[in-house]
């Protein structure tokens, strides 16, 4: 790999290698250093804060917050996660934000810092070790007036936030624990996105990127797991989309919503995720990817998102309207109905009625785009059947 990465005028990054190395040792040490000088429930603690605030800061301040702008917030909690931040070690939001937006503008290629296709080792920890190219920084991220700040200030930051205040608050064993430990295992804890994430795992959304969602990953990751659905809406603010999906990160972005302190949250619309997932599945490039397997289960999925939309719509009528004749109804004389009712009852209804009797709407509209495309589902399977 030296001689390729001479070739394009690359050089080692001593500082990062350095950086990473003692770190390693360091982190490798503890066990010796607990042995030595034991190991308190405080220092514990602290660690596991640390590493959750730290990780966090990343997952939902650097990358879905600043990289994407998947939602707004107020300028002291985006400071808050660009000082907790620079304790990862990780850049400066600046850089982590510039690599991050090339690895997505340009996945699986050259130009992404992180290409899967340079290895796995290599898009897990290798290319940390070159000096890339940083001339492409976008607009958006240098106007910003704390982002640019904190770059300036990267290093001190860093130190104090990730070294000093561990050790002011628990001394050497707070350092060993919560500074080094913890710095070496998030480090490859995020990694696993660039590695893990572009390997093992399911494409649902986008079969042609090396990205998978990966209910693993996830775990680690606060919810960065679900990748190829990130790949595929990287504006989301959610990255794991069902209720149950594991995804701390976007809880966090949703409660602060909740708090009045996030605002804007950028969501796609379950007809525009369908879409996506039938036009991955139906024009997938590599012909042995369309399983009748594979058909069945979309098919499968998309009968009971129907099921759930109506159930829901069924839901929003009878809460708004006690409509106990709405069971029965064909779909479209029910939207018809409801629409009629909207513009006739206009003055009488409440805010919170019309509301509801607008999501009921746009649920039934829904149900007609599912079906279409379970009628295309269900052709490219009676195709795939008779061949
Ligand atoms: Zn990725
Ligand atoms: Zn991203």
């Amino acid at each position: 790999m030296a001689a390729k990465q001479m070739d394009e005028n690359l050089r080692l990054s001593w500082p990062t290698i350095l950086f990473i190395l003692g770190t390693t040792v360091g982190a490798l040490l503890w066990p010796l250093y607990a042995y030595v000088y034991g190991v308190t429930a405080g220092e514990i603690l602290l660690a596991v804060a640390y590493f959750v605030a730290t990780a966090m800061s990343i997952t939902v301040g650097y990358h879905r917050l600043i990289a994407h702008r998947s939602f707004a917030c107020r300028s002291w909690v985006e400071a808050i996660f660009l000082i907790v931040g620079s304790a990862a070690w990780q850049g400066s939001a600046l850089e982590w934000a510039s690599d991050h937006i090339r690895h997505h503008g340009h996945t699986d290629t050259k130009k992404d810092p992180y290409n899967i296709n340079q290895g796995v080792w290599y898009a897990h920890i290798g290319w940390l070790f070159w000096k890339r190219d940083v001339s492409d920084v976008p607009r958006f991220l240098a106007n910003d007036r704390l982002i640019a700040l904190q770059h300036r200030y990267y290093v001190p930051l860093a130190i104090f936030t990730s070294f000093v205040v561990p050790y002011l608050i628990a001394g050497t064993g707070g350092l060993m624990l919560a500074g080094l430990v913890r710095i070496v295992v998030g480090h490859h804890v995020t990694w696993l996105v660039n590695s893990w994430a572009h390997i093992g795992g399911n494409r649902p959304y986008n079969p042609n990127v090396s990205a998978a969602d990966n209910w693993m990953v996830a775990l680690f990751t606060f919810g960065e797991g679900w990748h190829n659905y990130h790949h595929t809406f990287p504006n989301d603010y959610r990255n794991g989309i069902g209720a149950l999906a594991w995804d701390p990160s976007k809880w966090l972005v949703w409660s602060m919503a909740k708090l009045g302190i996030a605002w804007d949250l950028k969501l796609v619309a379950p007809t525009d995720r369908w879409k996506k997932r039938v036009a991955g599945l139906l024009d997938y490039s590599d012909p042995d990817g369309v399983s009748v397997k594979r058909l069945r289960k979309t098919k499968a999925d998309l009968e009971r998102q129907i099921e759930e939309s109506r159930a829901r719509a069924q839901r929003l009528l009878r809460d708004s309207l006690d409509y106990e004749q709405a069971a029965h109804e064909n779909i479209r004389d029910l939207r018809e109905r409801v629409a009629g009712y909207l513009t006739e009852k206009q003055e009488a209804l409440t805010e919170s009625t019309r509301t509801r009797l607008e999501r009921a709407c746009e649920t039934l509209d829904n149900i007609d785009v599912y079906q279409s495309l379970l009628e295309r589902v269900a052709m490219a399977e009676a195709k795939l059947a008779r061949a």
